[in-house]
């Protein structure tokens, strides 16, 4: 969809509306830069807002999300996926998993999409300064700690050991395989499948054993993104292993409509995830989550 085409309303009602009313639901445009194809199901797309002044201004956190939007098919909210330091717009990588992720799919290299954000709470990187990082991630749920991973290898002496256990349905439901090997130079990354194939030939089990091996130290944090029983189980061991709730970091899923703490709809445990999340740390996660 071209800029032209796009109908939400023009960039002159959105910067009246925006300065006069505050009218936090109107979109703004973003042009797709650049589409990566991660899966059969997961596309990564570059992203730049079309509006240059309010692209320059553009700024984001890791664990923050944005709302996007298509004509007709309402809102849903994603991850950046993106170092925010590498200041070139932003990446979001999206599961077709319904109406509007599905339609999301078609855009190209040069079509609109309708964007609000950033919103949601970030990881906290000022207190991971001087820690391990122990990132375990399932399937898509890499893509919001992706941003950590490259802000920690860009500023290696920030950061003590990091330490990637990802694990994904087969080898090629992975996300960010061109990654791999530029991200072995700075951390110890460790793979495993559900099933095996052929053309695996690395571990088969579920990413809980790649953690089995490893020595905790009081120094290590944890991060934990993925389907909602990998993130119960894989917290559940870490504090079983000793790492202490308050040092160990999730980001939840919750169906949203506003993204802003207003209409109530991803309310859980009674926490708005939209606003006091995504991002919590094990001690705060609302009561439906905790382990
Ligand atoms: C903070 C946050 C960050 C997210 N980041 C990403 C991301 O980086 N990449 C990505 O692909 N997805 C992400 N999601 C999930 C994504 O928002 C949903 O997949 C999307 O809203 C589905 O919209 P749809 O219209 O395509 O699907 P629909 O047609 O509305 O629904 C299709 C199916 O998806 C389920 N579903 C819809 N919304 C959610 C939701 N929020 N959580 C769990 N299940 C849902 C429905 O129950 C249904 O089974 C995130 C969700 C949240 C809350």
């Amino acid at each position: 969809m071209t800029s032209e085409s796009y109908p939400s309303c023009s960039l002159d009602a959105r910067r009246q509306a925006k300065a006069g009313l505050g009218n936090t639901y109107l979109p703004d445009q973003a042009v797709i830069r650049e589409v990566i194809r991660e899966n059969h199901l997961v596309n990564t797309y570059h992203l730049s807002l079309v509006d240059e002044l309010a692209g320059h201004r553009f700024s984001y956190e890791p664990g923050q999300f944005m709302m996007i939007s298509m004509p007709h098919l309402g809102e849903a909210p994603i991850s950046f996926s993106s170092n925010p330091d590498a200041g070139d717009g932003f990446s979001l990588t999206i599961r077709n998993s319904g109406s509007l992720t599905g339609a999301v799919h078609k855009p190209q290299v040069g079509d609109i999409i309708g964007v609000r954000g950033p919103y949601g709470n970030p990881f906290p990187m000022d207190r991971f300064a001087g820690q391990n990082l122990i990132i375990v991630a399932g399937g898509i749920g890499l893509a919001p700690l992706r941003p950590i991973i490259e802000q920690a290898l860009s500023q290696p002496d920030k950061f003590g050991e990091i330490t990637l256990c990802y694990g994904s349905r087969t080898a090629d439901d992975f996300c960010f395989t061109r990654d791999f090997d530029r991200w072995r130079q700075g951390i110890d990354l460790r793979l495993t499948v559900d099933q095996g194939t052929p053309q695996w030939d690395g571990p088969v089990g579920l990413v809980t054993e790649l953690l089995g091996d490893l020595t905790m130290d009081k120094r290590d944090m944890a991060l934990v993104c993925g389907p909602g029983i990998m993130i119960r189980f894989v917290i559940g061991l870490l504090k079983e292993r000793g790492i202490p709730a308050d040092r160990i970091f999730t980001t939840l899923e919750r169906r949203m409509k506003c993204g802003v703490g207003i209409c109530g709809h991803c309310h859980s445990g009674g926490r708005l995830i939209c606003v006091d999340g995504p991002v919590f740390t094990a001690a705060e996660m609302p009561e439906p989550d905790n382990p």
